[in-house]
């Protein structure tokens, strides 16, 4: 028999005759207290590869479902902001802002430690999974507590809600043009290891804070924050919640999505949350490193941008990754613009456009030392 089953919610609407509506999709066991994993995908709501990763991992669950393999609890919200895969604009989606005010979807997310932090103070004791437990009340009666002012405000606080209890938690993007690589907590790390094994990541980038509190952080720093709080009670790191980047934005094939939903469902098996022999991740692809040692390659000059260097290239510092052409630049030798590394790394992302402005990020190299400091934005707007 399936344990299959979708609810609706409806955003409160932001304009007349208009109502958007949150579909969500649970599977296994409704036992409160047991495993539970979310995924969403399309949060950028013009991020393409998620959204065809979440039909094929649909299809997958409903076989093994029907078979009664589903043993801990999986939510999948498949579509998760419905603001945003509305907004066309030029015969184009634009899903990354909400055209109301120009914020990220995935940015600035509630910090509620403080108002989880009050609440367990007097609770916590001894045991971990005690603790667990008791956070994970806390930190849903502090979201009960929140009155979200408009319609986005509403979405994120609906998807924190129904992921905020998770053991797991998987916000599926991409980049531009990008090999797969994953953002995640630096104090859940070596652990989310058979995550980016199983993903076949080229990259892993490790924050505790990224300073813009996207969505995984919000499910997942609210664990050693409050451990750092409370150093006299274990509080373990127990929501793995990870950004993963499904490559490059055109990157949609069926074979591919297809494994990717099938890696995401063995790493799952791996956890328990779907029966069968665990068998061991494949091996690392790269140690993680800092997401504090990105290196942003920038340029100075207006012009098209030609690169040198494909996603998943290791580069060497001094290597040129990029020119910068501007035709209209009188001297010869000046009318390429050559962008270096400043340090060693793996070039793991780089725009899709090909127009240079002075400021834009036209490509991420993933390095070793740490480039920026602690408390500044580690990530692009
Ligand atoms: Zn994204």
């Amino acid at each position: 028999m399936s344990t299959r089953c979708v609810e609706e919610y409806r955003l409160p609407a932001a304009s007349m005759a208009n109502t958007r509506t949150l579909r969500i999709i649970r599977y296994g066991p409704d036992v409160g207290g047991g495993k539970k994993a979310y995924i969403q995908a399309g949060l950028h709501a013009d991020e393409a590869p998620g959204y065809l990763v979440m039909h094929h991992l649909i299809a997958e669950l409903d076989r093994i479902d029907a078979q009664g393999g589903v043993q801990g609890e999986v939510v999948l919200v498949p579509a998760a902001n419905p603001i945003g895969v509305a907004q066309w604009r030029d015969d184009g989606l634009q899903g990354r802002f909400n055209f109301s005010d120009g914020i990220n979807f995935n940015r600035s997310y509630p910090d509620l430690t403080d108002a989880v932090a009050r609440r367990v103070q007097d609770r916590l004791g001894p045991e971990a999974a005690d603790n667990t437990a008791t956070i994970r009340w806390a930190f849903g009666e502090a979201l009960e507590d929140l009155t979200p002012e408009d319609e986005a405000a509403h979405l994120k606080h609906r998807l924190l809600a129904c992921a905020h209890d998770a053991d797991i938690v998987l916000d599926l993007h991409c980049d531009h043009q990008a090999a797969l690589h994953v953002y995640v907590g630096e104090s859940l790390w070596p652990a989310a290891q058979d995550l980016s094994a199983w993903l076949g990541a080229v990259v892993t980038l490790l924050a505790d804070d990224s300073g813009v509190t996207p969505f995984d952080e919000a499910c997942s720093r609210i664990w050693w924050r409050l451990a750092e709080r409370f150093p006299q009670h274990p509080v373990p790191p127990a929501c793995l919640a990870a950004t993963v980047e499904l490559r490059g934005m055109a990157d949609l094939s069926h074979a591919v999505a297809a494994k990717d939903a099938h890696n995401i469902l063995r790493f799952l098996a791996g956890r328990g949350f779907i029966a069968g022999p665990a068998t061991a991740p494949p091996e690392l692809k790269n140690e993680a490193t800092p997401l504090a040692a990105v290196e942003h390659i920038k340029t100075a000059v207006p012009g098209v941008v030609v690169f040198l260097k494909e996603p998943g290239e290791i580069i060497t510092a001094g290597e040129v990754v990029a020119e910068v052409i501007n035709p209209l630049r009188s001297n010869g030798a000046r009318r390429a613009h050559r962008l270096r590394a400043a340090a060693d790394g793996l070039l793991f992302a780089r725009s899709a456009d090909r127009f240079a402005r002075p400021g834009r990020i036209l490509a991420k190299i993933a390095g070793r030392r740490p480039l920026k400091a602690a408390g500044e934005n580690l990530l692009t707007l």
